[in-house]
């Protein structure tokens, strides 16, 4: 039987990080919705398709597969059978994915991909509509805030890890802000809290709090 735990939130609120160890503890699958958005931008990118060109995107996602396979703990994505989980981090992607992910036909076939390979499972999924939009019966709603500061000084830490150091702390905020400005002003499934869903703000919390409330609430509702 399905059970479907959906976090949804803006950039860098710790959704990434906290699904991850929330997905261990409790021994669930997971699935980075926003990192099969960054898949379509980088296609879009590396063979010069004019995002503005709505009908060659379209074209384009025919020509479009996406997987997910965990390698050692590791949630990696496939685009057209190729490891992609770096070059989908890139900085031209951050300032691409935001406008592609606001294309009517690519959130359709996104949140098609998503359902189907939803089915079925018991899965944290992590994304920006998922309890608004994509499984709007999801079992449980998480709603992850945290300022637009923090959640700069974070991402700036995780790409550090990942040995990107050449984005500064300006640059993320700026487009922390700007990708937040678009995905909450979209016309296109705007960003914002499902009615029902339970709004945590991470901003002063320690992931382990995070994830230990999460866990409780998520435990209540197996
Ligand atoms: O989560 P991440 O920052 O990697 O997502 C990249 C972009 O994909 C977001 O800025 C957002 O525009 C888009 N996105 C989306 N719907 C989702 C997940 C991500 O529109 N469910």
């Amino acid at each position: 039987m399905s059970f479907i735990v959906a976090i949804d939130g803006p950039a860098g609120s710790g959704k990434g990080t906290i699904t991850k160890l929330l997905a261990q503890k409790l021994n669930l699958l997971t699935m980075d919705t926003g990192a099969m958005y960054r898949c379509v931008t980088l296609y879009l990118l590396k063979n010069n398709i004019n995002i503005e060109e709505t009908e060659k995107v379209e074209l384009a996602l025919k020509d479009i597969n996406i997987d997910m396979k965990e390698i050692a703990g590791v949630q990696n994505f496939f685009l057209n059978n190729k490891n992609v989980s770096n070059d989908i981090r890139t900085k031209e992607v951050d300032s691409f994915v935001s406008q592609v992910s606001h294309i009517v036909c690519v959130r359709n076939a996104m949140v098609n991909l998503q359902r189907k390979l939803a089915e079925g499972k018991q899965m944290i999924m992590e994304g920006r509509d998922i309890g608004t939009n994509v499984f709007p019966n999801a079992d449980v709603k998480i709603y992850l805030d945290a300022s637009a500061e923090e959640r700069a000084k974070r991402r700036l830490k995780q790409n550090l890890e990942k040995g990107i150091d050449n984005i500064s702390y300006e640059k993320i905020l700026e487009n922390v802000k700007f990708r937040d400005n678009n995905d909450k002003t979209s016309n296109v499934a705007p960003l914002k809290k499902a009615e029902d869903a339970i709004l945590i703000d991470s901003t002063g919390m320690t992931i382990d709090e995070v994830v230990n409330k999460i866990e409780k609430i998520v435990i209540k509702n197996m």
